[in-house]
């Protein structure tokens, strides 16, 4: 039985659908996906979730093939490698290349010069070191600023100064202690086969596309919640309630993969000792994100808005995150002679910005996109998605979070954990380990 038919919990169902295992799925939304949200209306496909998938091999393409979807992947269009940073007032524009930084105006001369000089910066740190205080000690003040600052603020809606820098970012973390600098290491380790991607009819086009593969030997019950989890001396026990009339059923099961964000384990879900033993998640924190969405004339823009968007540094007291440019990443995303800007708001240094009325966001979101892109005018259309929950945060207390996760798994024979909440939060990692632990599980009796 899987609990949550978001990402992590639909490819974990598909795996085990592809070897012919049954199971049943259960998600008290109506429909599959989780936090992927395409809204598809008069020509425009807005995510208000997740954007796109970014691959990191090509395993990872022929995952998202073996769901059917092989002519509907859409790569990103070339200008998009081009990312902005918002810095001192000005979009600066960088190219995956190092010159490209040293040109753009970013950095100070000093501040390149101490970037440059990483790779004579000895071996340091402690554990549990924060994604600042690594940027600062391998990167310099500046850069940690300006560029790690924004990176983070845009993936993990986080603040650098309190999320663990190997739990984040394990690959780049790694790259010190194996070459002894993160630029060395990136050198060496040779050009990256990263690619973005997305769908032709949006995200949801791939949750839908998992969810069907899912069907085809098991069993989704939408609509349905998971109210009570317990072990017997034969196996699972799952209580679930039907959200719409109450009515509730008693599932058996041999296993049990947990894949609903953790803030919402305290609702009963557990029994008393399982509880006992996740007790460090009821400190998790996900922050809010309230994301706008925006449609315009592109006469109303100034900026050729030629690239994926841009990201801002927490020093330049913003109230937006960031702002995504869609209909410059990927084709179909507005109607002919529009555009769509997203905007990102909230995160955890400003929750008290996401929760703002909608009036008040408008504000926020004419008077950024003013000074940034020279938006003028009214948009011709817009979207308000609130995630009141939206990322869990990987402090310094994430891996002892993850690592009672272990204990628990080994204590109860049966019981999975798998989801953004654990090992990485991007759409892709929720998708390739689900995928691995579905076929892990399907090779055991
Ligand atoms: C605004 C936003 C933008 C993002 N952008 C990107 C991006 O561009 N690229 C990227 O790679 N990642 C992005 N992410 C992250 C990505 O969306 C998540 O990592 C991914 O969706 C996690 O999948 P999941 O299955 O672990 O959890 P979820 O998607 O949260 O799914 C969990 C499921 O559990 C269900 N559930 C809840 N309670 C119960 C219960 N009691 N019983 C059964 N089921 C239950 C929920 O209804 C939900 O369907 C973004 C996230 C957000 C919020």
């Amino acid at each position: 039985m899987i609990l949550g038919a978001g990402p992590a919990g639909l490819a974990a169902a598909a795996a085990l659908a592809a070897e012919g295992r049954r199971c049943l799925i259960v998600d008290p939304a109506h429909r599959v996906g989780g936090s992927i949200r395409t809204v598809r209306e008069g020509g425009w496909i807005v995510e208000t979730g997740p954007n796109t998938l970014q691959l990191e091999h090509a395993a990872d393409h022929e995952l998202l093939c073996s769901y059917g979807l092989t002519d509907q992947i859409l790569e990103a269009e070339a200008g998009s490698a081009r990312r902005f940073i918002l810095s001192r007032g000005v979009l600066r524009g960088l190219r995956p290349s190092p010159l490209s930084l040293l040109g753009s105006g970013l950095l100070s001369p000093l501040g390149c010069l101490r970037l440059l000089a990483e790779p004579f910066i000895p071996r340091g740190g402690r554990e549990g070191e924060t994604v600042a205080g690594f940027a600062r000690r391998r990167f310099g003040r500046e850069a940690a600023a300006r560029l790690m600052d924004p990176v983070v603020s845009g993936v993990h809606a986080g603040d650098p100064d309190r999320l663990d820098m190997a739990a984040c970012f394990p690959s780049v973390h790694r790259l010190e202690a194996e070459y002894g600098s993160v630029i060395l290491g990136l050198i060496r380790r040779g050009g990256s086969s990263r690619r973005i991607v997305g769908f032709r009819q949006g995200m949801q086009q791939l949750a839908d596309a998992m969810g069907a593969k899912a069907a085809l030997h098991g069993e989704l019950r939408l609509g349905w919640k998971a109210s009570r989890l317990s072990r017997g001396s034969d196996g699972w026990s799952a209580r679930i309630r039907r959200e719409s009339d109450g009515a509730e059923e008693e599932v058996r099961c041999g296993r049990v993969i947990v894949t609903l964000p953790a803030w919402k384990w305290k609702d009963g879900l557990f029994e008393q000792r399982m509880f006992e033993r996740l007790s460090p998640w009821t400190r998790c924190e996900a922050p809010p994100v309230t994301v706008v969405a925006r449609g315009y004339d592109v006469g109303r823009i100034r900026h050729p808005l030629d690239g994926f968007g841009y990201l801002t540094p927490g020093e330049e007291g913003r109230r937006v995150l960031g702002c995504l440019f869609p209909s410059s990443v990927l084709p179909g995303r507005a109607p002919a002679g529009k555009v769509l800007r997203c905007c990102f708001l909230g995160g955890a240094r400003q929750p008290a910005v996401a929760r703002r009325e909608d009036g008040e966001l408008r504000g926020v979101v004419d008077r950024e996109l003013a000074e940034t892109v020279g938006a003028q005018g009214a948009p011709e259309r817009e979207w308000i998605q609130r995630w009141e929950q939206a990322i869990p945060q990987y402090d310094h207390d994430q891996r002892r979070r993850e690592s009672c996760l272990e204990t628990l798994e080994r204590e109860e024979p049966g019981l999975h954990f798998h989801g953004a909440f654990r090992g990485g939060i991007s759409l892709m990692h929720a998708i390739r380990c689900g995928d691995a632990l579905g076929r892990r599980l399907a090779t055991r009796p």
